[in-house]
């Protein structure tokens, strides 16, 4: 199967390319993506089979159905990536937290969030393809806090990859920070800059389209590429878990094959909830996908009002960084589907040129269909918190957005994004505890949960700094390029 642009002109044929070359440059004409045109789809019978199926096999299946142009073998490799989790047969644990309310862990992956679960099969796919058509590439990525961990952890040591990963040196969390300048590699670089994470994003963009750049890379015969979840090899990765989750409700009769389940998903690029999407074009019995955001409600106001609205928005910041997010470049794959690339093309032309748009009555229907929306302001995040800590069960402010949403007459499947320990000062707020620093507040809130601190996060703390370097952002061009030169 191919894929294709998610923009076009009218009458335009819409160009189809295979799944490697989406990978490897991900962005399609006219500044869009790459997207499927159509989802194989899976019988009663087929789910009963793979119900039985571990994950990785679960995984291998799926993928197969797809008829991508990626060797089996390849998978295979990249599927065992699943290995290096908390239980190495199973990546994603779903718990049943009260009656009707499930929670799916994404997060027991290397670096403690949901990022783990895409990146590091893609880590290893990237990787491969590079190396099979003997080029090398340099993966730029800038992180709020959970795609550089994941990022670096996925592509350390890998072959035919360099990575640099930027970051606001005063945004992310200590456990986040500590992710990140302790990682080892050879082919890492790890650069942290003063400013926020807007600066970080802003820094990325001048570089990815800084042609002068580029011909330096192309000198030492680096390829430029971004590992951000635009890129469909990411996406493919996230219809797995949801498809599984559910294949697993239907063996463990939680439900029987006339019943759907509800979906709620913490979003921000809506990488995930695509893939919530997807797995229920493939025939998941999933009723609603249930859309939860923070304060930054862009997505709440558009599935409820088909308004794409930035004008006078400003970016503000929560305890839910990871989802501080005001162009939500998955939602292009959502309009491509639901209204093809003619009507996608001329919808982001809009956004890019008035900062707006707006959807027909009718496709905003359709889009509710499958859709609702809500946020939570950080205070109510630290209710729910409180909330279930009490009752012994953390849930990071990412997670906390989903609990208004729970709806007592469906099975409601919570998504967990992140573990609790890479946000321990906004948990401790949570819960009304102090601490002297971060590392004392994470033994206290392990204490209070009768929890351990995974043995990965609590060696942070005597681990050395491999990356020490914070610059101005105007400097990163030059750190990049010397070490590249090396
Ligand atoms: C990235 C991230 C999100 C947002 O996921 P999207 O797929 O971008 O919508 C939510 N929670 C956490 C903890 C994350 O790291």
């Amino acid at each position: 199967m191919k894929l294709v642009q998610t923009r076009a002109k009218k009458d335009e044929n819409l160009k189809k390319v295979e799944l490697t070359q989406a990978l490897l440059s991900p962005s399609s004409k006219y500044g869009g993506l790459y997207a499927p045109k159509k989802f194989p789809c899976i019988s009663q019978e087929l789910w009963s089979e793979l119900a039985d199926l571990k994950y990785e096999k679960f995984a291998l299946e799926i993928l197969k159905l797809f008829k991508f142009d990626i060797k089996k073998d390849i998978l295979k490799k990249a599927l065992k990536r699943y290995r290096s989790f908390d239980d190495p047969k199973n990546p994603v644990e779903l718990k049943k937290i009260d009656k009707n309310i499930y929670v799916n862990e994404l997060y027991h992956g290397p670096t403690r969030a949901f990022k783990d679960m895409a990146l590091a099969p893609f880590g290893e796919v990237l990787s491969s393809l590079a190396k099979q058509k003997d080029e090398k590439y340099l993966i730029m990525c800038a992180t709020s806090g959970d795609t550089g961990p994941a990022t670096l952890n996925t592509f350390a040591n890998t072959e035919n990859i360099k990575v640099v990963c930027i970051y606001p040196a005063d945004g992310t969390s200590e456990v986040q920070r500590l992710q990140m300048v302790c990682m080892k590699g050879e082919n890492l670089k790890v650069i942290g800059i003063k400013g926020d994470f807007d600066d970080a994003q802003n820094t990325l963009k001048t570089l990815l389209a800084d042609d002068g750049f580029k011909a330096e890379l192309k000198r030492e015969s680096l390829n430029l590429s971004a590992a951000n979840s635009v890129n469909f090899g990411r996406i493919m990765f996230q219809i797995i878990y949801h498809a599984y989750t559910y294949a697993k409700l239907l063996k463990d009769k939680v439900i029987d094959e006339n019943q759907s389940i509800d979906i709620i998903v913490p979003s921000g690029n809506f990488g995930n909830a695509l893939g919530a999407y997807y797995a229920k074009k493939m025939g998941a019995k999933i009723g609603k996908i249930k859309i939860a955001s923070n304060k930054n409600k862009i997505l709440t106001e558009f599935f409820n009002t088909g308004k794409y609205d930035l004008r006078d928005k400003k970016l503000a910041k929560t305890i839910s960084p990871a989802m501080d997010i005001l162009i939500s470049s998955n939602i292009e794959r959502l309009l491509f589907d639901k209204f093809g690339a003619v009507r996608t093309r001329e919808l982001m032309k809009d956004l890019s040129k008035n900062k707006f748009y707006k959807l027909k009555k009718s496709e905003l229907a359709k889009l509710q269909e499958d859709f609702v929306a809500d946020f939570c302001t950080d205070k109510e995040c630290e209710k729910f918190i409180k909330k279930w800590v009490k009752k012994g069960y953390a849930i990071d402010p990412h997670t906390a957005t989903c609990f208004k949403m729970i709806d007592d007459k469906s099975i409601n499947i919570v998504t967990s994004t992140a573990h609790w320990v890479k946000f321990a000062p906004s948990m401790l707020k949570a819960c009304d505890m102090q601490s002297k620093d971060e590392k004392q507040g994470l033994k206290k809130l392990a204490k209070k949960l009768d929890q351990e601190i995974p043995k990965s996060i609590k060696k942070l703390f005597n681990a050395k700094n491999l990356h020490p370097d914070i610059v101005e952002k105007d400097s990163v061009k030059d750190e990049i390029l010397s070490w590249i030169k090396q």
